[in-house]
Formats: C-alpha cells, structure tokens, sequence
C-alpha cells in the first residue's frame, strides 16, 4: 500500500497536538473528522479500523453508498459537509449523524421534516459565508440569528454550532480572520437565550489550515488529504 493511513492518522494527530499546545487549547474538544470523499469505502473501513469514528462527505450520492456499505459499523458518525440540495436531502435522513452545510431555512424545514419521518433527530450547523468569494457557500453572517431562532421550533434537528470554509489562499493570517469571525458570531449567538440549540461546535479548518482553525477556536475539523492522501478526482 502506497499510502499509509496509519502513519497519516499519526502525522495528523501529532500536528492538531501541537498546535493544541502552541495556542492553549485542550485536544481533547476537538473532533476530528475524516472527509473520505473520493477514496473507495474500503479506506473508510481502513481508517476505522485505527479508531475513526467521524467520517465526512460532502455529496449525497457519495454518502448514501458509503453509509449503507458500512451500516454494520454502526459506531460512525456520518457528517455532511458539502453544498446542500434540498431534494436530497430525504436520502441521507435516515443515517446521516450532523449536516454541516445548512445555509437556509428552507433546509431546516427539509432536514426536520424528514428526520421525524425517520424517528430521528439530526444535528446541523449552520454554514456561514465568512470568505465573501462564493455565494453558494453558506449564509450571509445577519441571516445566522434568525435560522436559530427559527430551528428552535423544529423537534427533529438541533443546531450545535457554525461551519465555515476560509479563502483558499496561503496567508493565514486571512485566513485567521475569517476563522475568528466566526467564532464571534457563535459567541454573540451563545449569549442569547436558545432553548433547543445548543451552540458549542466551530466546523472549521482542513488539510491546509487546521492550525489557523484550531487557534481561533476549533472544535471540529474536516480533514480529507491529511487522511487518505490527494484525491485524484474533483469535489
Ligand atoms: C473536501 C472538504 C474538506 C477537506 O479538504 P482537505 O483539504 O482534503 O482536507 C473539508 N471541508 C469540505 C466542505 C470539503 O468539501
């Protein structure tokens, strides 16, 4: 085998260590999640055998395969990460863990809807656009407090947090920026009197920046080439 996951998982864990340690954080709050889009379910399996538990995807089709050809792996906790179409959003309601990508309320009425048809409950971020580059990625920052307030209502999701992607550019003090933006945003939302959600999750950093992300607050990263190597196809 060219790639070795192990030796990747350890390289990864080591840099989320130390940069844990550069900028006083406590590794354990953070989740690592591995985006194992692209690489056959067989990588999946690999890597949950060193002790993943997290998996992300950031298409459906991509997903419902994935989570279905491991369903006997019944402690994954499937994300999804990627740009959210709401009429497919019925396929993944029955295994999907936590939807990162939720950037409209026509979507939580969606996710809610079909996780009850489910007897589920369903995790969500809320994705921001903190970057200014790509209008299909997240919500404009003043839309965050009103899709709160309106998943307060919804019995079938909880939101947990905020996702974000910074600008895919080397200067990470941009990319800082961004990060933090977010993070005050989440801090602004916690402040204020939810009865259902429960805010304590930043979605944050990848493969090139996680240390950006774990110095402005990270609690969930979403790694893929870190993991399972480059990816030879597109996202
Ligand atoms: C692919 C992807 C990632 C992981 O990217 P890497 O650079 O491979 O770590 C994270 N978040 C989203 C939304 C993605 O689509």
């Amino acid at each position: 085998m060219s790639h070795s996951y192990k030796q990747a998982l350890e390289k990864l864990q080591q840099r989320i260590e130390k940069a844990c340690a550069s900028f006083g954080r406590d590794p354990s709050e953070i989740t690592l999640i591995a985006v194992s889009k692209t690489h056959p379910v067989d990588a999946v399996r690999d890597v949950h055998a060193l002790g993943q538990v997290h998996f992300g995807e950031n298409k459906v089709q991509e997903l419902v395969p994935k989570m279905e050809e491991t369903a006997d792996l019944t402690d994954i906790e499937w994300h999804m990460i990627g740009v959210l179409q709401t009429n497919k959003i019925k396929h993944m309601a029955g295994r999907v863990d936590w939807i990162h990508s939720v950037p409209k309320l026509k979507a939580l009425k969606e996710i809610n809807k079909r996780a009850a048809e489910n007897g589920r409950v369903i995790n969500v971020l809320i994705q921001v656009n903190i970057s200014d580059e790509d209008q299909k990625s997240g919500c404009a920052p003043e839309e965050v407090p009103g899709l709160i307030e309106a998943a307060e209502q919804m019995e079938n999701l909880v939101v947990r947090g905020l996702m974000g992607m910074a600008s895919f550019v080397d200067d990470m003090d941009v990319v800082g920026n961004q990060f933090r933006f977010l993070k005050e945003i989440l801090e602004t939302e916690k402040k204020k009197p939810y009865k259902r959600a429960q805010l304590e999750h930043l979605s944050m950093g990848m493969s090139h920046d996680l240390e950006a992300a774990i110095k402005e607050g990270a609690t969930m990263l979403r790694v893929g080439t870190a993991v399972f190597g480059e990816r030879d196809y597109g996202e």
